[in-house]
Parts: structure tokens; C-alpha cells; sequence
């Protein structure tokens, strides 16, 4: 059956619609209001009997679902570290809608796999990692988190002589584990997953920006995984790896680092000091939905040597993968999956590497004219500001928490809240690719005058 001509006039739609969403952003509250929520409900009901026309669809979710979203991809958005999607991401990521491709293997997309394994370079040379450097593209940070620990598993238990894909855990020699105080909780879940355990880690203590201090670590004996993090999701602090990885390295140690964002400045010359000694580390957790401005959802897992992550991900345990050949399933846990590699090359190909580099260093810059703004204000900055991360108290907890919550509920910009070594925090990520200064400007106001409305 050929093509219907109404397709498309629906695609047009979906097109004309998506562009009416966005260019409204700017003049609509960032969290939606309690009654457009509501609303959602209308799209509920039971489970309906008999079809409805696309159109009629699309014309259902965007009356109700697009006033409920909150405003992610907008300009003050300065929540959970995301940025909202780059306009050729976005473009693309319709397009491979379209070609609806199975991107697990060469066989069932060429496309896919063969597109992936440019991102896959660029990626790899953006971060600073050396050519070779095996990328798997999962959903996000998380993904990839658990995609590096289990290379790491698989890599400190052969050199002991274990087989852990094939014989699993019960019965292997143990495996020390090391965080820093201040882990993401998404790498302790990734522990726990792979049988490595949330609360059996060593944790390091860490110093007022949430940094391991190198002195804490324990003496390093036997299968080691050292887990560094480059960009702590409230401060923005990097742990110390060149100090920390040359060490873990020389007691046969593999050092995994959760980078969601934080290794993004590696793009930026002006930041790419921070991440000095990271490119030595066995793999890397790193988001492509945050700071690169895809769309949901996409994460990559480095790893300088590939051969323990296909070990560890490759379908058949008879298996052994072929150095030579990139399959996209060897590099993570899915099989069938969408092909994000195409949304990547998308954003990268449109910005070029001084594009990327632009785009981190402006974030930087911006959450630094926030904390400027917010200090001139008398509020209170917890952390050095040295990427894009801006922790502000307003005083006592209940007092910031009212501020949070009198911020999100007048609409101009967003963000959420946070603990930090004891004191609560309102935390400002600047991740979009779009926010301005006036823009920073205008959320600063907005924060102010919710404040001060508050004495
Ligand atoms: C966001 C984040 C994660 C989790 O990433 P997801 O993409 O949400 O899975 C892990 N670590 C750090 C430091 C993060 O900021």
C-alpha cells in the first residue's frame, strides 16, 4: 500500500504545532499552571473501543498534553541539569522517526550503525579520549553508568582469573569498590544492579565543594574499581584524577568516572583545566540529553579499551566479538533500540567543535553572571561557581524551600531544590543552549522580587 496523501498533511501538522509549542515558551509560565494539569485528565478514560483520525490525535494531545509540559525546552529552564533540544537534534531526530530504524546492528540499519560510529569519534574526541575509545549510546547517564561498572567488573575480575560473565559473582574473588562521599545515587543504583552492592563501597571523604580528597583513599588491594566524578550535580566539582587515576592505575585499579555533564568542559578550552587527567580513566558515564542539548533520551558510555564492555554486553556468551567489527548491541545492554546516534551527529555536525565549545562556556559563563546577580541581590552562593552549577540559600531551609517553591509557581524561569552538606539550596543548572543573559537577567528579577515578596 503506498502512501496515504493525508500523511502528509498530519506531518505538516505535527510540524506546524511543534513550532507554535516552542515559539510560545518564551511568553508562558515554565512549570504549567495547576489547571492545565488538570486537564491532562481529559486525555484518561477507558480504554477506547474504536479508533480516531491521526489528525484528530494529534489535535487531542496538543490541546491538552502541551500546556501541562513544563517548559524544558524553553530558555529559563534551569532544572536537573538538562538542556532543552538544539534545533538540528531536534529536526533530526524527526527525520529518524521517520526512517523508524532498528539501530542494534550494521544488518538492520546500515544507516544507524554506520552513522553512530561517526558520533561515536566525534564524541569520543570532543571528551577528550583517545581515537579507539569504544562509545555505547544508551538512554542517559544512568545507563551508562551501569554499561561502564559492568566493563569494569568484567575487566578487574579477568585480571584475577575469573570469568564473571560466564560464572557470575557467587564465589568470586571480591571487589573493592571506592566512591567519594558525594556519589551520584545513580552510580550506587548501578552497583547495586550488578550485584556489587549500594552500601558496601568504601566512600572517600570529600572537601566543602564535594571533591575526594586523594589523601582519603584507602590503600588499593586486589580487583579495585575507583569511581571519580567529573562534575558533582550540585557544585559542579571535579574530583582530583590526576592525582587519583595515575594511583588507582598503579595498583591495577580501573577508574570509572560519572561525567553526565561535568565532562563537557573538556569541549570548552577555557574550561578543559578541569578535566585534566580524566581522558586516563577506563570509562565514562557521560549524558547526551543534558549539556549537549539532544533529545531525550541519550547517554554514552566510554571506554578506552572496548573489549570488557562487548564481553560484558555481547548477546551470546559462546560469542566472542570480532575486534574489528563496531556493532552497536556489543556496546550496550539493549538490543532493538532507536537510533540516537543520528540525533547526535546532528547536534555536533551543526555546531562544530568551536559550536560545542561556545555552548559549554556560555552556560559557564551565565551560571556565573547568575551567582554575581543573586550575591548583588544579599543572597547567599554555596559553592565556588565553576561551571554551571549555582547552589543560592535564602536564609533558614523553610525559607529557600518558600522561595523554590514561590519561584516555580510565578513562572518566569525554574529550578529545584537540593541538600548540600547540611544546608538547603535552591540549585540553578544553566544546560540550554538558548538562555541569554536577558534571560538570566529577568530570572534573577523573578527570583528577587519573589524573595523580598516573602519579608
Ligand atoms: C544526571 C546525572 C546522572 C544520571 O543521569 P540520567 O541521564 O538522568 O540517567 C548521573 N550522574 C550525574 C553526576 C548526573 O548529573
Amino acid at each position: 500500500m503506498g502512501l496515504d496523501p493525508a500523511s502528509r498533511d498530519l506531518l505538516i501538522a505535527a510540524a506546524n504545532r511543534a513550532h507554535a509549542y516552542l515559539a510560545g515558551l518564551d511568553a508562558r509560565p515554565v512549570q504549567p499552571r495547576p489547571d492545565a494539569v488538570d486537564s491532562v485528565g481529559t486525555l484518561g478514560g477507558p480504554l477506547p473501543l474504536d479508533g480516531l483520525a491521526a489528525t484528530e490525535v494529534l489535535e487531542l494531545l496538543d490541546r491538552f498534553g502541551s500546556p501541562a509540559t513544563i517548559a524544558s525546552a524553553g530558555a529559563r529552564y534551569f532544572g536537573f541539569v538538562t538542556g532543552g533540544a538544539l534545533p538540528a537534534a531536534l529536526a533530526a531526530n524527526w527525520l529518524a522517526g521517520a526512517w523508524d530504524q532498528n539501530a542494534f546492528s550494521e544488518t538492520s540499519s546500515p544507516a544507524g550503525a554506520l552513522i553512530e560510529a561517526t558520533a561515536e569519534r566525534w564524541v569520543a574526541d570532543l571528551l577528550g579520549f583517545p581515537a579507539g575509545t569504544g562509545v555505547g549510546f544508551v538512554t542517559g547517564a544512568t545507563g551508562a553508568n551501569l554499561a561502564g561498572l559492568a566493563a569494569a567488573r568484567t575487566a578487574v575480575l579477568e585480571r584475577v582469573g575469573w570469568n564473571v560473565r560466564d560464572q557470575g559473582l557467587y564465589g568470586a574473588p571480591e571487589i573493592t569498590v571506592i566512591v567519594g562521599d558525594e556519589v551520584h545515587a545513580s552510580l550506587l543504583k548501578a552497583l547495586g544492579i550488578l550485584g556489587l552492592g549500594r552500601e558496601r563501597v568504601v566512600r572517600v571523604p570529600v572537601d566543602g565543594q564535594g571533591r575526594m580528597q586523594p589523601d582519603g583513599l584507602p590503600p588499593i588491594e586486589g580487583p579495585t574499581i575507583v569511581c571519580l566524578q567529573a562534575g558533582n550535580v550540585n557544585t559542579g566539582a571535579f574530583d582530583p584524577a590526576e592525582v587519583i587515576i595515575p594511583a588507582a592505575h598503579a595498583r591495577g585499579a580501573w577508574v570509572h568516572v560519572d561525567g553526565a555533564f561535568g565532562l563537557w568542559a573538556a569541549a570548552a578550552p577555557w574550561r578543559a583545566h578541569l578535566t585534566a587527567g580524566y581522558a586516563q580513566a577506563d570509562s565514562a558515564a557521560v549524558d547526551g540529553h543534558k549539556w549537549l542539548n539532544v533529545p531525550y533520551d541519550c547517554g554514552f558510555v566510554l571506554v578506552r579499551d572496548p573489549m570488557p564492555l562487548r564481553l560484558s554486553m555481547a548477546v551470546s556468551a559462546a560469542y566472542l566479538p570480532d575486534e574489528d567489527v563496531r556493532e552497536p548491541y556489543d556496546l550496550v545492554p539493549e538490543a532493538s533500540r532507536r537510533a540516537r546516534g543520528v540525533d547526535v551527529w546532528a547536534a555536533i555536525r551543526s555546531l562544530g567543535r568551536s559550536g560545542v565549545a561556545e555552548m559549554i562556556e556560555r552556560g559557564c559563563h551565565l551560571a556565573g553572571r547568575f551567582a554575581k546577580a543573586l550575591e548583588a541581590e544579599g543572597f547567599t552562593v554555596l559553592n565556588d561557581v565553576v561551571l554551571n552549577q549555582v547552589l543560592v540559600s535564602f536564609g533558614d531551609p523553610e525559607r529557600t524551600l518558600a522561595v523554590i517553591d514561590g519561584v516555580q509557581k510565578e513562572g518566569t524561569c525554574w529550578a529545584g531544590g537540593s541538600e548540600w552538606q547540611g544546608h538547603t539550596a535552591m540549585r540553578i543548572s544553566v544546560s540550554g543552549w538558548s538562555t541569554t543573559e536577558e534571560d538570566v537577567d529577568r530570572s534573577v528579577a523573578a527570583i528577587a522580587s519573589v524573595a523580598r515578596g516573602l519579608d
